[in-house]
């Protein structure tokens, strides 16, 4: 399996989009956080989906340029129309005005609607922490294709419906919940066929709602479990609460419509730390927070008790240093599309 560094892999995705009419800022954008999910290890939402959006801005499904539309506004709030833009770009641009309405506020949210896929949430939520705040994002597509049974069910109902928070502190990683509601993102399992691997067992039923570890039973009408297996009503619960935030309180509406395109709801809020305590006292406490729980001994089959957002860390160091894998059945599909765009020469060697 070929491995690469983050800087050829960016210029990978960058000069492709590129190809296909992507405005500089735009494709710089796009590719920044693609290749942050690969770098700090969620690969099911780095540059395996170059041709996923490629294909959705062949189609009319991505919009890139589309107009950033504040459909109502007050200081605290606003409601954002992304005309079907690239989520990266419009939930970017919906955090930073968060974040400008929470230091003058103290809070802030905001809802999105009609914009493509958002990635890997992560790097909203770093964004308000980068600057003293803790910031909060749930995500859902509306509409769009269901991937999840709710708990007692079998048939699919729910998104895998994550939810984020990042939190200001003096730790060297940034603190950070990132989670699909459901036992995995969806990508993961995209990911273990094109590995060629099966999957855990909680993760999959199959389409008559018995445990299975073959994600090919997921094509064939199966469903990814909620979070929390035999406890998994509360992994319902959760994503029960994202979907009312992301798709009801934007608006999107809830359902199946097989012609829905993708989209990705968003809420946004903020909390800007200074006007509830001095910042460097929270981040300071923070990080005595995170050290005390890893005082804890290690449970038998571990080495040590990690904060939220640890292992991300960690893998982003690892991977700058030793380079990043990509797996062959999703190289050899860049590869013909670097080619089909005659993209080789721009984009150098690795
Ligand atoms: P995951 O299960 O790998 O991690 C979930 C959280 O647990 C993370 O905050 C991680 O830091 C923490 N964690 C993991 N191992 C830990 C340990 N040993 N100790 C302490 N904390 C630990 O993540 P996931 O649920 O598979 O989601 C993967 C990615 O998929 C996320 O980045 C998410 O944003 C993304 N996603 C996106 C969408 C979308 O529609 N845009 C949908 C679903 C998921």
């Amino acid at each position: 399996m070929p491995v690469f560094d983050a800087d050829y892999l960016h210029r990978v995705a960058y000069h492709i989009y590129r190809a296909k009419g992507v405005s500089q800022e735009e494709a710089e954008i796009v590719a920044t956080h693609q290749v942050k999910a690969n770098l700090v290890g969620h690969d099911s939402h780095g540059v395996i989906h170059i041709i996923d959006y490629t294909g959705r801005i062949d189609r009319g499904h991505i919009v890139p340029g589309a107009p950033f539309e504040v459909v109502s506004e007050t200081p605290a709030t606003a409601v954002i129309n992304g005309n079907w833009g690239f989520g990266f770009v419009v939930t970017e641009r919906a955090m930073r005005m968060a974040i400008e309405k929470a230091r003058v506020n103290g809070v802030a949210a905001i809802t999105v609607h009609y914009q493509s896929h958002i990635g890997r949430l992560g790097d909203y939520p770093t964004m308000a922490a980068n600057e003293g705040m803790i910031g909060m994002i749930t995500a859902d597509s509306g509409a769009g294709p269901k991937s999840v049974a709710p708990f007692g069910g079998r048939a699919r109902r729910l998104g895998t419906n994550p939810i984020c928070m990042g939190v200001p502190s003096d730790l060297e990683g940034t603190v950070l919940l990132d989670m699909a509601s459901s036992a995995v993102a969806a990508g993961k399992i995209g990911l273990a066929r094109n590995r060629g691997e099966q999957v855990p067992p909680g993760w999959l039923i199959d389409k008559d709602g018995n445990p299975t570890t073959d994600p090919d039973d997921y094509r064939e009408g199966g469903a990814i479990l909620p979070v929390g297996a035999d406890q998994g009503h509360k992994g319902y619960g959760l994503s029960f609460m994202v979907e009312t935030l992301s798709a009801l309180l934007t608006g999107l509406g809830f359902g199946i419509d097989p012609q829905a395109r993708h989209n990705d709801g968003v809420f946004i809020a903020v909390f800007n730390v200074e006007h509830f305590r001095p910042l460097d006292v929270f981040k300071q406490e923070v990080k005595e927070f995170a050290e005390f729980i890893k005082t804890s001994p290690p449970a038998a089959g571990f080495t040590e008790v990690l904060y939220p957002g640890e292992p991300e860390f960690r893998t982003e160091q690892a991977r700058r240093r030793d380079g990043i894998f990509v797996e062959d059945a999703t190289w050899e599909e860049i590869t013909g599309l670097m080619k089909e765009l005659g993209v080789g020469e721009a984009v150098g060697q690795p």
